[in-house]
């Protein structure tokens, strides 16, 4: 039997390098020998209260990056979560097992407190029970996201668990994270610390054109020079190696690291080198981006089959809960 890969994105912001590392590039892969479902999580997105205006724009904005990149709709079911509308109803039971001390416990949550104390909305506490709703909800085995998403894929296996133990059921199965390599993979950002993201100003993104990608890169923070002889390299540097390691060729690895390794390194051949391999993978991708996103008949065929497709899985999964959980209709 095939493998069931479920994989989504919240629809605030383009698309960095880090969303298509960490996770997209690796549900691309997939496509092929594994049932496949990807979304946009527009319902996610709301917790950091969008303008209506831009709400259906930046849904807009994330499927035409998503197609570009890779993802086919002739391959993958495609669809946007608030037109599956199972899946609130599947959040509202599911919000039934999980606790408020483990929702509280969970570090994505303590991150939003601390950084945005004036919005922390009951929205961004059960925010892992969406998210676990929209994989349990087709029952998919493998997730394949970023080393950041590790905890929220840990707690989908428990509620997964938390309920089949509480109806003596093996109705829900487990998800792991995936990832073609061994590792998860974490990208991280340009500013010297942390991890690239939507919101932290440190990213590249798909849809940058290739000004702004030399711009940002040479601007990258990196230190005074190499360290002392086996004194560990500082943080910023590291980081711009492990961009490195992901977008350029083992041999130009090897090539830098050598430099590093006898003092010779010149950041800013390094990062001449650096903008080049991330211009040469995410430039063609670009290209189609402009051309997808102005498709409007294409962006709408697109996810009108897809959610036709995610409401009968959904639709089943939900009936099954619902039977076990002693719902009986009426009529
Ligand atoms: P988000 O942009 O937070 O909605 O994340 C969407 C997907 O991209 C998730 O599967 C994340 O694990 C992945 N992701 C986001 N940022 C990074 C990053 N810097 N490195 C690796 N994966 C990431």
């Amino acid at each position: 039997m095939k493998d069931i890969v479920l994989s989504g994105i919240r629809s605030t912001g383009n698309l960095h390098l880090g969303n298509y590392f960490g996770a997209l590039r690796n549900f691309i892969k997939m496509q092929d020998e594994n049932r496949c479902f990807f979304f946009i999580a527009d319902l996610h997105s709301l917790t950091t209260h969008p303008k209506s205006e831009n709400f259906h724009e930046n849904v807009k904005t994330v499927l035409a990056e998503y197609l570009a990149s890779g993802l086919d709709p002739d391959k993958s079911v495609i669809f946007v979560q608030s037109a599956v509308p199972e899946v609130s109803e599947l959040y509202t039971l599911m919000n039934m097992w999980s606790y408020v001390g483990e929702l509280e416990r969970t570090s994505s949550f303590k991150e939003k407190v601390r950084k945005h104390p004036d919005n922390v909305n009951a929205g961004l506490l059960t925010y892992p029970v969406l998210m676990a709703t929209d994989i349990l909800i087709h029952r998919a085995s493998k997730v394949p996201v970023g080393k950041d998403q590790e905890q929220h894929l840990e707690m989908t296996r428990v509620f997964a668990r938390r309920f089949n133990n509480m109806y003596g059921v093996e109705f829900f199965p487990e998800p792991t994270a995936y990832n073609f390599g061994t590792e998860l993979i974490k990208v991280p950002g340009l500013d010297g610390s942390g991890k690239m993201g939507k919101s932290e100003g440190n990213g590249i993104f798909l849809a940058d054109d290739e000004k702004t990608i030399r711009k940002k890169v040479m601007r990258a923070v990196t230190d005074s020079g190499p360290a002392e002889p086996d004194a560990p390299m500082s943080e910023p540097v590291r980081n711009l190696f492990t961009i490195l390691e992901i977008v350029s060729d083992d041999d130009v690895v090897r090539f830098y690291k050598a430099k590093y390794d006898s003092g010779e390194i010149r950041y800013g051949e390094l990062k001449k080198q650096l903008a080049d391999d991330i211009c040469r993978i995410t430039l063609p991708i670009r290209e189609r981006i402009m051309d997808i996103r102005s498709n409007e008949k294409y962006l709408s065929e697109t996810v009108k089959n897809g959610a036709e497709q995610a409401r009968e899985s959904a639709s089943a999964t939900l009936a099954g809960v619902k039977k076990i959980m002693g719902f009986k209709p009426f009529w």
